[in-house]
């Protein structure tokens, strides 16, 4: 069956829900596709119970959402975002269980055809590809040497501590996942053993504000793609800070003092002995590194611009030092049943039967738009900004995009393309409302530069072919595994 429309929207996320709803504004005929029973589907069944953004709602800026204005400086849990994005979704042209296999381009036309899992084809003038960049939960292949009688799980799919088997736990990787499982674990009474990456860490709080308050003011969060050090760094994963219970600040110190054994990545899995690499120590130096870059970037922010904000010196813990450096772990010895796989998720765009990506699998394009006319992609980290894969900016992307589209059907010779387009539309100009002070390209040098140094070792892991699949691997500069430190984008 071969239906037509104007644009298909390839995924139901914040991200394609965001583009439909500008499409709608500007009357475009579109439908989009969720392969899911209903769109929302990673908030909704891909994070555990007790999840809350680690973004203050006032960074919550999905088109059309009201976000709880009373509480700006509170941290929205799982199940108000899923609520934000069903209201949001009821109002758009969603079909559920349509699993897009295939996205073809009909070179004589230019139109493309989308083809769904139930055998229907859809020709269309535009695809918009929201599919996102945390596609398929990533366990590296030294789980498959683990016992079968470990229960191991990925962080995708953790919800609460009554899920695992009796016993110790062993939480592989530091990042925002890995940390925030593992402090949930051991104060819900569980023994825990944390693999510790590379993640940096951030305070909640400084100097009066929330940190990414901070950020904000200092010009990160529209920091463009360009301005990375490496095309690569916009992998790496993203440091240590909580938005549960309030907001608060994550330090490993603290969780060695909590009782929390604390290693190094993890190398090999030997029968039950797991094989450790001593980096411990220098993994938690460098998430030390980034929290005192930060508050020096913010330093002198506040001093070259006059600011008044409370002077603050950050509490400098130190237990993590006096943990001894493991090189191997007993299984069976720690009483360790469950292993909980933090690294980060694969992602695929292969269902574009174009060449549209590039040697790290990510999609070539511009602020989403791709060089084929038509094809935009929309939700990456760093697709256009630091802002981008984040609720906070991923409208402001969709409203571009959508722009692109519309404009399209202006001066069309294929009128019938655009026959659903109520008006002639101009796209406007994209804003920039960025706030350039040297302190905030300073601050983010410095954050970014440790991440990009912190690469390499994941570069040469790259390279070996570790995860031989249609996936793509491209290096991670915090994952907690030494064998295997090529998962991708990590929150
Ligand atoms: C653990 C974690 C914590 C995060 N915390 C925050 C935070 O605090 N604040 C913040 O702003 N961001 C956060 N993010 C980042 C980001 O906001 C989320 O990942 C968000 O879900 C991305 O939205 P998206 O729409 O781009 O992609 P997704 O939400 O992943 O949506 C993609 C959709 O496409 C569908 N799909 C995929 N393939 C197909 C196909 N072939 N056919 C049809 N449908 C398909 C999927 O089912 C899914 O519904 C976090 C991410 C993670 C992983």
């Amino acid at each position: 069956m071969m239906t037509t429309v104007n644009t298909v929207v390839v995924g139901g996320g914040q991200a394609g829900l965001s583009v439909s709803h500008y499409l709608r504004q500007l009357s475009v005929d579109h439908v989009v596709l969720e392969q899911a029973d209903k769109p929302g589907e990673a908030w909704r069944n891909h994070r555990w119970d007790s999840f809350a953004l680690n973004t203050p709602r006032w960074q919550s800026r999905l088109p059309g959402v009201r976000y709880g204005a009373d509480d700006p400086d509170g941290f929205m849990p799982r199940l108000e975002i899923v609520a934000n994005l069903d209201d949001m979704a009821q109002r758009l042209p969603i079909r559920s269980r349509a699993r897009v296999v295939s996205v073809a381009r009909d070179a004589a036309s230019g139109d493309y055809v989308v083809s769904i899992d139930d055998g229907e084809n859809i020709r269309t003038r535009n695809v918009v590809v929201a599919t996102g960049l945390y596609q398929t939960p990533k366990i590296p292949e030294l789980g498959r040497d683990l016992a079968a009688g470990i229960r191991q799980l990925h962080s995708d799919g953790y919800r609460n501590p009554e899920q695992l088997l009796p016993g110790a736990v062993l939480v592989v990787g530091s990042a925002q996942s890995g940390a925030q499982i593992t402090e949930e674990l051991y104060e819900s009474g569980r023994k825990v053993y944390l693999a510790v990456g590379r993640a940096g860490r951030t305070p909640r709080r400084y100097r009066g504000k929330d940190a990414n308050w901070w950020f904000a003011r200092m010009g990160h969060y529209d920091r463009t793609v360009s301005e990375l050090p490496s095309p690569r760094a916009k992998f790496a994963g993203k440091p240590h800070i909580s938005g549960t219970k309030g907001g608060r600040t994550i330090n490993l110190h603290q969780f060695a003092r909590d009782g929390v054994t604390l290693l190094g990545r993890l190398e090999a899995i030997d029968g039950g002995i797991i094989k450790l690499k001593g980096d411990l120590h220098d993994n938690l130096a460098a998430a030390g590194r980034a929290e005192v870059e930060f508050g020096k970037a913010v330093d002198s922010y506040v001093a070259s611009n006059g600011m008044s904000a409370p002077a603050e010196t950050l509490p400098i813990l130190r237990d993590g030092f006096d943990q001894r450096i493991l090189t191997e772990l007993d299984l069976a010895a720690t009483g360790i049943t469950n292993v909980i796989w933090a690294t980060g998720y694969a992602f695929d765009f292969s269902m574009v039967a174009l060449p549209v990506t590039d040697g790290d699998g990510f999609p070539i394009q511009t602020r989403g738009v791709s060089a084929f006319p038509g094809l935009f992609f929309i939700g990456l980290p760093w697709l256009h900004n630091a802002k981008s894969g984040l609720i906070f900016g991923v409208g402001e992307d969709a409203r571009y995009i959508a722009d692109r589209i519309a404009a399209r059907c202006v001066g069309a010779i294929d009128r019938r393309a655009c026959a659903h387009v109520a008006q002639a539309h101009t796209p406007s100009a994209p804003k920039r409302s960025r706030v350039t002070t040297k302190w905030a390209d300073r601050a983010m040098t410095l954050i970014w530069s440790s991440a990009l140094s912190l690469m390499l070792d994941g570069f040469a892991t790259y390279a070996t072919g570790v995860y031989p699949t249609a996936q793509h691997n491209p290096p991670q500069a915090d994952s907690a595994v030494v064998s295997a430190d090529a998962t991708q984008s990590r929150e």
